[in-house]
């Protein structure tokens, strides 16, 4: 397939965001990252950490599990809801957030502004429980959804089958949204039509958590400024090194892949 590229640790090298003497916090850019609850705070710990591995300089909380996230991550600002979350430059939004009203409240939102956000789990359920599929096509700020393969065939209306690619490729062009297709070979493909196919995957990273970890990693991406398609490629990529580095001291849990990818990133100087 001549339009599927794969990646090289140069492009990623290349695409990660420098710091220099006049670095700023908030210029190096602000991540928001909305996800947990009550009943999952794990997600919200997995989702921060792999949002601390990245570029940007300040991650803030907003959900339900701002007492589990503060205790694991104490440089974290946490509130209750995205509304109250303040100066943020793009959100992560989904797993462990629940499908209820009150989530549905959160996503729409993230939605509401006018920032790039990563799509993940529970808010690819309510974008299609809730119709809010169709607020995406009229959106400005770029979006990131990252589905496994159940969730691809809730979004897509049927699995993603045989041609990842061709499926990923459809269901971004659908959404005009950035679609990051979970799996063995993680596929990235964009509403104008390139795809990508990560080559540094492992079924080291089939455990639960790794994809919150990954969507952290990708959020900080974006609130770097990095263009959503280089986001999700160098996301995919230094998740899969995390996952083989992780992999190398016995059986991975998720947050050995957030440790990991600390040491898997590229230099910021
Ligand atoms: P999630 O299901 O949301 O927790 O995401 C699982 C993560 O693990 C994704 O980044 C997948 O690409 C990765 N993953 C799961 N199974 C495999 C596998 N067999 N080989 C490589 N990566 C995998
Ligand atoms: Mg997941």
């Amino acid at each position: 397939d001549a339009a599927l590229a794969v990646p090289e640790w140069p492009d990623i090298e290349q695409w990660w965001p420098r710091l220099d003497a006049a670095s700023e916090k908030y210029t190096r850019g602000v991540v928001g990252i909305a996800t947990g609850s009550a009943m999952y705070p794990g997600a919200a710990v997995l989702s921060v950490g792999g949002a601390l591995a990245g570029p940007a300089g300040m991650v803030r909380y907003a959900g339900g599990a701002a007492t589990q996230v503060l205790r694991h991550h104490p440089s974290v600002i946490a509130t209750q809801r995205v509304a109250e979350a303040g100066r943020v430059q793009a959100w992560v939004c989904g797993s462990g957030l629940g499908t209820d009203e009150a989530a549905a409240t959160e996503l729409r939102t993230v939605l509401a502004t006018s920032l790039p956000a990563v799509l993940d789990a529970d808010a690819l359920t309510l974008l299609v429980d809730g119709s809010m599929a169709d607020q995406l096509r009229g959106r400005d700020a770029p979006i990131v959804v990252t589905p496994h393969d159940r969730e691809f065939a809730r979004l897509a209306g049927g699995e993603p089958g045989d041609d990842r690619v061709g499926a990923a490729l459809r269901l971004a062009s659908w959404m005009n949204a950035v679609v990051l297709l979970k799996g063995d070979r993680t596929v990235v493909a964009t509403p104008a039509g390139r795809a990508w196919a990560n080559p540094t995957g492992t079924p080291a990273l089939a455990t639960g958590g790794t994809g919150d970890v990954l969507a952290g990693l990708l959020g900080s991406l974006l609130a770097a400024r990095v263009a959503p398609e280089r986001a999700a490629v160098a996301a995919a990529y230094l998740h899969g090194l995390a996952g083989r580095a992780a992999a190398r001291s016995g059986p991975v849990t998720a947050p050995d892949v957030a440790a990991a990818l600390r040491e898997v990133v590229p230099a910021s100087f």
